[in-house]
């Protein structure tokens, strides 16, 4: 089993967009699409995606800007980037990647040098996609038998615990929120009630807390919830 990986396609050519659209979810991937600059970056404060396939020109707000203002927010620092553009003067990617993107794509270019450009930047920045144990700490994972253990000791967790878990194992101490969490585990399309979270959180930690170890889930006041990755 592989989980699939996200990207937010920002392109306001409607025919590039619509060829990246049916590439990418050919190749297996979940697709987001959004025209224009501010309008990406609602929708990546909404629900960090795992990656971000950027434009540089765009209207409202350049890629550039896009670029930085990912770079800038806490929860998006490490936000895996890929700039494409029609300018193809090495100026200007000397430029994209001060900006903090990944990588730098000119236009034109092959479905297939772009699929391999995202996969590599996905194994660098998610080594956790494709793979068939996690494990953080003293906490780990099974994603073939659907198990999971602390300290040896055998973890019983209802399917929404083990999503969230495995949400927290895939992105450790990273701090999410609980929209994020909620378009994450629970998908973008259910309507669930924030507090939702942390009823769930609340299983999770009693599932996931033995006598004398520290509690694996950090709240983050104000803000949401992360993964404690020490050992114990
Ligand atoms: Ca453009």
């Amino acid at each position: 089993m592989r989980e699939q990986a996200r990207i937010l396609i920002v392109e306001d050519e409607p025919a590039l967009l619509e060829m990246l659209r049916y590439n990418l979810e050919a190749a297996g991937y979940g697709v987001d699409a959004v025209t224009d600059g501010q309008e990406a970056l609602y929708r990546i404060e909404e629900a960090a995606p795992d990656l971000v396939l950027l434009d540089w020109m765009l209207p409202s707000l350049s890629g550039l800007e896009v670029c930085r203002h990912i770079r800038r927010r806490a929860g998006t620092s490490d936000l895996p980037v890929i700039m494409l553009t029609a300018r193809g003067e090495e100026y200007d990617k000397v430029r994209g990647l001060d900006a903090g993107a990944d990588d730098y794509i000119p236009k034109p270019f092959s479905p297939k040098e772009l699929n391999a450009r995202i996969r590599a930047l996905l194994r660098r920045s998610r080594p956790a996609l494709g793979a068939e144990a996690l494990s953080v700490g003293s906490i780990s994972m099974n994603l073939v038998t659907h198990t999971v253990s602390r300290n040896g000791r055998d973890i019983h967790l209802g399917p929404t615990e083990f999503r969230l878990l495995r949400h927290f194992l895939e992105n450790p101490k990273r701090v999410f929120t609980r929209d994020q969490l909620l378009d994450a585990v629970w998908g973008r399309d259910v309507y669930v009630e924030q507090r939702t979270v942390d009823v769930h959180i609340r299983r999770l930690r009693k599932a996931l807390n033995g006598e004398g170890e520290k509690d694996a889930i950090r709240t983050v006041r104000s803000t949401g919830y992360a993964l404690e990755a020490e050992e114990d």
